[in-house]
């Protein structure tokens, strides 16, 4: 049987600590504020949101919701934004992604003030973790794993970890971080080849395909310590991570559920991000 590395009690850990930085924050009358932005309204979008709002209630941030219709051009997309920049009520935008196709994406990803990037869009902030700087703000789902391997003392350093996802949200960013730790980083894709022979020798591995319990007994060892990123749905119409759960927990070592890992961090760091905006700005 693996310890399962749930994710509510770093959650828990990273919001007393915001709790903290929050009520020093109002003592200088400094109010964290979050704005949200949403094109239209996708069932999805709506469920993130209020997620996100009864979040920022529990550690006392304060969110606004702008809604635009999901036809909103580029041009008066970017208004909203540089308004938002220049407000100095608040603290951190969120844009919701991904944004309706008609959308120039990199033009709004280069507008956001890299102060006020707190979703990681800008790519300035980018950079700064491709070059090992933790000034700027990071992209929430790597950092979350990042954050549930140091909450349950996962060594890094020396260690060989496999990374299966290529993308820039998750797996090019995770792969930076992981070398600031001083791991040996391996980076899988579609492309790679016996991709069980490459994960089932590693200390760590992290996985973020989408692909419902792709990964079963054969991707991993017994001192295996396995992250599941992936969220989709199965052939039930469950909720399930790439790892195929049941196969797999009983001989690894450590490994995180889903829903209940990765996921129930993000939203965490997110917020941690809005209060470390609040301290810079
Ligand atoms: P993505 O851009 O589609 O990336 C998927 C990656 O998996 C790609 O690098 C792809 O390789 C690789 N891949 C696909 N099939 C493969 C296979 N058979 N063998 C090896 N590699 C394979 O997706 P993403 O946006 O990075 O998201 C990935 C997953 O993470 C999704 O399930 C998403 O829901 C989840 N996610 C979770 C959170 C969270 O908070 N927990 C947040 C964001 C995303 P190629 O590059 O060669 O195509």
């Amino acid at each position: 049987m693996a310890q399962v590395l749930k994710g509510n009690v770093v959650a828990k850990e990273i919001k007393e600590n915001i709790k903290r930085d929050v009520e020093k924050l109002l003592e200088e009358n400094k109010v964290p504020t979050l704005a949200i932005v949403r094109l239209g309204s996708n069932p999805g979008d709506i469920s993130y949101e209020k997620s996100i709002i009864k979040n920022c209630d529990g550690v006392g941030i304060k969110s606004k919701v702008y809604e635009r219709d999901v036809n909103i051009s580029t041009e008066d997309l970017v208004d909203l934004i540089e308004e938002l920049n220049n407000d100095s009520s608040i603290s951190g935008i969120l844009v919701f992604r991904p944004l309706p196709k008609h959308i120039d994406e990199e033009v709004i990803r280069n507008t956001v003030s890299p102060k006020k990037d707190v979703d990681c869009m800008h790519p300035w902030n980018l950079e700064k973790i491709f070059e090992g700087d933790i000034s700027g703000f990071a992209p929430a789902t790597p950092m979350a794993a990042m954050e549930i391997l140091r909450y349950y003392d996962v060594p890094l350093e020396g260690k060989n970890v496999v990374v299966v996802n290529r993308s820039m949200v998750v797996g090019k960013p995770l792969t930076m971080m992981l070398l600031n730790k001083n791991a040996t980083v391996t980076i899988c894709h579609s492309r790679t080849q016996d991709l069980h022979n490459v994960t089932n020798k590693a200390d760590v591995v992290i996985v973020a395909l989408g692909k419902a319990k792709f990964f079963d007994e054969k991707y991993f060892n017994e001192n295996s310590v396995v992250i599941d990123v992936g969220v989709s749905e199965d052939e039930e119409g469950k909720i399930s991570g790439d790892v195929h759960y049941d196969k797999v927990e009983p001989m690894v070592s450590m490994i995180t559920p889903v829903p209940g890992g990765v996921g129930s961090v993000t939203t965490s760091i997110l917020l941690r991000q809005v209060v470390q905006a609040c301290k810079n700005n």
